[in-house]
């Protein structure tokens, strides 16, 4: 045959093939609940007016070029970056022990952490890492890719629509000494479920006992409650805690630059002398795979970390956005409670956090809601807190209720 005959059609993907489905769409009032983007109340995308600010900043700075940024990014942003998710004072930033490297959004992070860990993590025999049951879906092909089997850990409980504790706990207890956990900094994607506190710490007890490695990714930091800092409270709980950690970050979701691809793979070891030999080696990583970052995205998140004015600006938008989405948590399930009296506990709905929320919804009820109602999700169950307004709420509590019933 000839070259390339032979190559397979690959299947859309799921999130797009949605997208492209609700957008053929004739219905006036249909929904896109599948969304994993911010939406203002009109449904349109939001751009921070923090942002705005910044870009004009940057339009008319004379200095500026278009030279290549050094191969670990730009220096101003990567450090910026690193104390807004590890805080300001962080044990970790003063010993000088972060090894931090700009890279494509979150989604370059997890590749670049991953194919660090392929190469230089002492896997305990096999070459796995532990994913939560579910997780972001593009975490199965990232690690396949470096050659890292996934592997699951139970977080979902299905029955309760909450967290399986103890599944979690389990699996880190009966997980061979030293393997690495993937896990969620906040608001989890898909099912918006995070451990508590009390949970964290639990976890963190037995992470340190079985010398386990975390590899934490953070997409949502600010966005979850509206506040940075309450959103990060895991990985530094784990800082203080002396884990050795990694930490992937995107300022996609938080500050609205999602086709910017500005991230940052921060990876966190002991001591400042061996934080300077990884990054000698993510250096090498990056130079073959990107060979140097893009520049825009990071000069306007750099501005605005540096910049007192900018930055309490963006903690203002921050607000904005997760604000909306908590409104409409609040609102939908009102609607379903007291409006409705919608059968079932809907009370997860309120519990869960951050942009997406696992309804509960089985698939047949969820296809349900495409055919009949025109309101877009995936077959999870899951929807975007994103895509609900005060315009659509009162008619999506109105069709989920009438696929329940
Ligand atoms: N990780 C999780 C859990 C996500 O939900 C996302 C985005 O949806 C990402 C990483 C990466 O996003 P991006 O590459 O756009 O920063």
């Amino acid at each position: 045959a000839e070259i390339w005959q032979e190559v397979p059609l690959a299947p859309p993907d799921s999130i797009f093939k949605l997208t492209a489905a609700y957008k053929e769409d004739k219905f006036k009032d249909k929904v896109n609940l599948g969304v994993g983007a911010y939406r203002d109340d009109n449904s349109k995308p939001w751009v921070l007016p923090v942002v705005k600010k910044a870009t004009s900043i940057l339009l008319n700075d004379e200095t500026l070029d278009h030279e290549y940024l050094p191969i670990t990014g730009l220096a101003e942003y990567t450090s910026a970056a690193a104390k807004l998710i590890l805080g300001a004072d962080s044990p970790a930033v003063k010993a000088g022990r972060v090894s931090s490297v700009q890279t494509i959004s979150g989604t370059g992070a997890n590749h670049l952490g991953a194919l660090f860990l392929s190469r230089f993590y002492q896997f305990n025999g096999k070459k796995q890492v532990f994913l939560s049951n579910p997780t972001w879906i593009n975490h199965y092909a990232i690690l396949r890719n470096v050659g890292i089997e996934p592997v699951e850990y139970p977080y979902y409980d299905p029955k309760t629509i909450g967290l399986d504790f103890e599944g979690f706990i389990n699996s880190l207890k009966s997980a061979p000494e030293r393997s690495v956990f993937l896990i969620h900094a906040c608001a989890h994607n898909p099912t918006g479920v995070d451990p508590t506190q009390e949970q964290w710490k639990a976890i963190a007890e037995v992470i340190k006992e079985k010398k386990h490695y975390s590899f934490f990714d953070s997409a949502y930091q600010g966005f979850a409650s509206g506040d940075l800092d309450k959103d990060a409270w895991a990985v530094r709980y784990f800082v203080e805690q002396g884990l050795p950690l990694l930490v992937c970050q995107s300022f996609a979701k938080n500050a609205g630059l999602y086709g910017e691809r500005v991230g940052a793979l921060h990876i966190v070891p002991p001591d400042a002398e061996t934080a300077n030999r990884v990054k000698s080696q993510l250096s090498v990583l990056q130079r073959s795979e990107i060979s140097n970052p893009p520049a825009h995205g990071a000069r306007l998140v750099s501005l605005i970390l540096n910049d007192a004015g900018l930055f309490e600006e963006w903690k203002r938008d921050i607000r904005t956005m997760a604000g909306r989405i908590i409104d409409m948590r609040n609102e939908l399930h009102r609607q379903l409670t007291e409006v409705l009296h919608t059968p079932g506990s809907w009370d997860h709905i309120l519990q869960q956090i951050g942009m997406f929320s696992f309804t509960g919804l089985n698939p047949a009820q969820s296809q349900k809601l495409i055919d009949e109602a025109h309101i877009y999700l995936t077959q999870n169950g899951r929807i975007s807190m994103a895509g609900l307004n005060s315009h659509n709420v009162e008619y999506v509590a109105r069709s989920i209720d009438g696929v329940v019933r």
